[in-house]
C-alpha cells in the first residue's frame, strides 16, 4: 500500500473510532498493520490499537500492541516513540493490577522527551492510579496534582476529566462522598465541552457510572439507579465492557443497600464475569468485598467469611494495602458479632501495624479517617486530614504572626501554604 492510501485508511479508522465504532476501527487499523512496512505509520497505528483495546477492556491486547511499539521505538532509537510506548505499557499494566510494573514503565516514559507535551500528563495520571492501587495515597495525590497541572497548561479537557475521575475515586474510597460528587459534577460540565461530539457520550457515561457510587452511599438510591441505567444503556450500545461491568457492580450495591439480595447476587456475578474477561483484578476484588458484605447482611456468615477470604487473597496479590486493612477491620467486626473474640483479636493484630504506613490516622485529632463519611482535606504536601482539622491548622497559623500564611504539616513538617490542591477550578 502507498503511504498516502495508508494515511487515509488510518484517518478513516480514527473517524470510526471517534464515532465510537470501535470494532470497525480496530479492523481497519489491523488491516493497515498487515499492509504497511513504514515504521512511523506502524507505530502510529499500534498506538491507536492500544487506545482502542483499552476502551474495549481488552487490556492484554493493549499490552501486546505497546510491546510492539517499544520494539519499533528501540530499533529506531527514537525518544518520542519511547515516551508514548512506555505510557501505553504503563497504562495496560495499571489496568490489570500490575501496579509496580506500571510505575516502573511510567518512569521510563518520563525519562524520554515526548513529542506531545500532554503525554507526560497522562503518564502522571497512570502513575497516580498505580499508586492508588497499592495504597500509597500521598504519591497518588502528588501525581494527580502533576497531571492536573499539565492538563491546565495545555488545555487538555480529557486529561482533566480523567484526573477528576481519579480524584473522585480517591475520596469515594475514603468516604468523603460529597467531595467526590463535587469533582464528578465538574466532569459532567467538562464532558459536554469536548470538541469531538462522539467523545461527549463516552465521558458522560463514565461520569454517570462514577456518580452512582457516592450517590448510593449518600442514600440517594433513585438518582444512583438512574445514573447507572443511563450509563449501562450507553455502554451496551457501544460495547463498552469496562463500563458495563462497573454498572452491574453498582446496581448490585444499590440492591444490597435496599436489602434486595435476590437482585444483587446475579449482578455481582455478571460484573465479576466481565472483570475476569477483561483482567480487571482491582474490580474483581471490589465485587468480592461487596458480595461478602451482601452475604453477611443476608445472614449467611459462612459464605460471607469465605468470600472475604477470597477478597483478602486478591487484595494481597495486588498489594492493595488499604483493602487488606479494610477487610481485616470488617472481619474483626464479624467475629466480635459472632462472639469469637480470639479470632477478632487476631484480625486486629493484622491491621493495627498498617495504620501508620497507610497514613489513615489524622495527625491533628488522632482519629481514623475513612471509617465514617466525613469531609477530608489535603495540605500542599498532599497529606490528608479531616477538613475541620486542616481548617484548625490554617486558623492556628494565621494567629501566629511569626509564620504568616504558612501551615506546618504535622506529618512531614513541610510548610504548606495552600490547601485543597485538587479542588476544581
Ligand atoms: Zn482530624
Ligand atoms: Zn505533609
Amino acid at each position: 500500500m502507498g503511504q498516502r492510501i495508508v494515511k487515509q485508511e488510518i484517518n478513516e479508522a480514527v473517524k470510526l473510532y471517534n464515532a465510537q465504532d470501535h470494532e470497525e476501527a480496530v479492523k481497519k487499523w489491523n488491516h493497515v498493520l498487515r499492509k504497511t512496512s513504514n515504521c512511523q505509520l506502524k507505530f502510529q497505528t499500534l498506538g491507536h490499537l492500544a487506545n482502542a483495546s483499552s476502551d474495549l477492556g481488552k487490556y492484554r491486547d493493549m499490552l501486546v500492541y505497546a510491546i510492539q511499539q517499544i520494539d519499533i521505538a528501540n530499533e529506531r532509537e527514537n525518544t518520542y516513540m519511547r515516551a508514548e510506548a512506555y505510557l501505553n505499557l504503563a497504562r495496560g499494566n495499571e489496568r490489570i493490577g500490575e501496579y509496580h510494573k506500571a510505575v516502573s514503565y511510567a518512569r521510563h516514559s518520563l525519562q524520554n522527551q515526548a513529542k506531545d507535551p500532554r503525554t507526560h500528563g497522562h503518564v502522571y495520571l497512570t502513575m497516580s492510579n498505580a499508586y492508588f492501587g497499592f495504597s500509597n495515597f500521598s504519591k497518588c495525590l502528588e501525581n494527580l496534582d502533576n497531571a492536573l497541572r499539565v492538563a491546565n497548561e495545555h488545555g487538555d479537557i480529557v486529561l482533566r476529566i480523567e484526573t477528576y475521575f481519579s480524584v473522585a475515586r480517591f475520596f469515594t474510597t475514603l468516604k468523603d462522598y460529597n467531595k467526590a460528587v463535587q469533582f464528578l459534577d465538574k466532569c459532567k460540565e467538562l464532558s459536554v465541552s469536548i470538541e469531538v461530539p462522539d467523545l461527549v457520550q463516552k465521558y458522560l457515561r463514565l461520569t454517570s457510572v462514577h456518580l452512582s457510587i457516592p450517590y448510593r452511599e449518600l442514600g440517594h438510591y433513585n438518582e444512583a439507579m438512574e445514573k447507572c441505567e443511563d450509563a449501562l444503556k450507553s455502554a451496551m450500545e457501544k460495547n463498552d465492557r469496562p463500563v458495563q461491568a462497573k454498572c452491574l457492580h453498582s446496581f448490585a450495591e444499590i440492591h444490597k443497600k435496599l436489602h434486595d439480595f435476590e437482585k444483587a447476587y446475579p449482578r455481582y456475578e455478571a460484573a465479576l464475569n466481565i472483570m475476569v474477561e477483561t483482567g480487571d483484578r482491582y474490580g474483581q476484588m471490589e465485587v468480592l468485598i461487596g458480595r461478602a458484605d451482601a452475604m453477611m447482611l443476608g445472614n449467611n456468615v459462612k459464605k460471607s467469611l469465605e468470600l472475604y477470604g477470597k477478597a483478602l487473597e486478591m487484595a494481597q496479590a495486588l498489594r492493595c494495602k488499604y483493602q487488606v486493612y479494610h477487610i481485616h477491620r470488617v472481619l474483626e467486626g464479624i467475629y466480635e458479632q459472632q462472639g469469637d473474640f480470639d479470632a477478632a483479636y487476631q484480625e486486629k493484630l493484622c491491621y493495627t501495624p498498617m495504620i501508620d504506613e497507610l497514613e489513615v490516622r489524622c495527625e491533628v485529632c488522632e482519629k481514623m479517617m475513612g471509617i465514617v463519611p466525613e469531609p477530608l482535606d489535603t495540605l500542599l504536601c498532599n497529606h490528608l486530614f479531616h477538613a475541620k482539622c486542616a481548617n484548625f491548622l490554617r486558623k492556628r497559623e494565621e494567629l501566629d504572626p511569626r509564620r504568616p500564611s504558612q501551615i506546618l504539616c504535622p506529618r512531614c513538617r513541610i510548610n504548606s501554604c495552600k490547601t485543597d490542591q485538587a479542588t476544581p477550578s
